[in-house]
């Protein structure tokens, strides 16, 4: 079975587009969460993912935008980004929104999906090879996906020898999976990557090979920026999605 994994779309049409032209051919798609906010499809990439994703998860900004977290826990620049995001939302995106689960195990296919880390599924920042460490230390689960940095990476470690393999620039690998070994991978951000590539980035698990592949896929990017512009948002949000930071 060939699984598409995506996270963080953040209303960016064109770019969640460009991904599911790129990934067509898979049996099922993935999201990690953070569907809107920032950017100006909000209500368009719910009914996109909602329709096409079997598995969806909330990010924190989902639950900023239907107030099940508080807008004062985000910085002012994504806090009024989720507030015009809020007005521009049907009462049914938001419904759907507001009932995503914050994470979902499948146990069958040894995987767990998480918007930030298993220990704290909505807030914590995977960033530092120290936090991987303790994070696949701790899980029992051989491959856990998170979104949320809008950082791809891939970490293996092998509970036996104590090792630890992260690799930060991912983009246009092929990682196999090893028997034994515990992986935490993120796919990257579609709609507003933060790791100088401002290419949109997913990822593809092949679960009979078991092999993740890590994709990037260029797409109008300057046409989502007039949108963000003309949509009245904070203009930083446009200009950043230039340097893929
Ligand atoms: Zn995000």
């Amino acid at each position: 079975m060939k699984i598409l994994i995506l996270s963080d779309v953040h209303g960016n049409l064109e770019a969640l587009e460009a991904v599911l032209s790129a990934a067509s051919d898979v049996d099922r798609s993935w999201c990690l969460g953070d569907l809107v906010g920032y950017g100006p499809d909000p209500e368009a990439c719910v009914a996109r993912i909602r329709g096409r994703c079997s598995l969806v998860l909330a990010g924190n900004h989902d639950l900023g935008v239907t107030g099940r977290l508080n807008l004062g826990d985000f910085n002012p620049v994504a806090a009024e980004a989720l507030l015009w995001t809020r007005s521009r939302l049907s009462p049914e995106a938001l419904a759907y929104l507001k009932g995503l689960p914050s994470q979902v195990e499948v146990p069958e296919l040894g995987v767990l999906l998480v918007h930030g880390s298993p220990r704290d599924p909505v807030w914590e920042y995977i960033f530092s090879p120290g936090q991987i460490l303790e994070v696949l230390r701790e899980t029992p689960v051989p491959l856990t996906f998170v979104g949320h940095t809008h950082n791809a990476f891939w970490a293996a470690y092998d509970p036996e020898s104590g090792e630890l393999e992260v690799e930060g620039r991912p983009a246009g690998q092929t990682l196999r999976l090893e028997g034994g070994r515990r992986y935490l991978i993120n796919p990257g951000s579609v709609g507003q990557p933060r790791d100088g590539d401002p290419r949109a980035a997913f990822a593809l698990w092949d679960t009979e090979t078991g092999e993740i592949r890590f994709e990037r896929v260029e797409y109008d990017l300057r046409a989502v920026q007039m949108k963000i512009l003309r949509a009245g948002l904070p203009p930083q949000l446009a200009e950043r999605l230039s340097y893929g930071f």
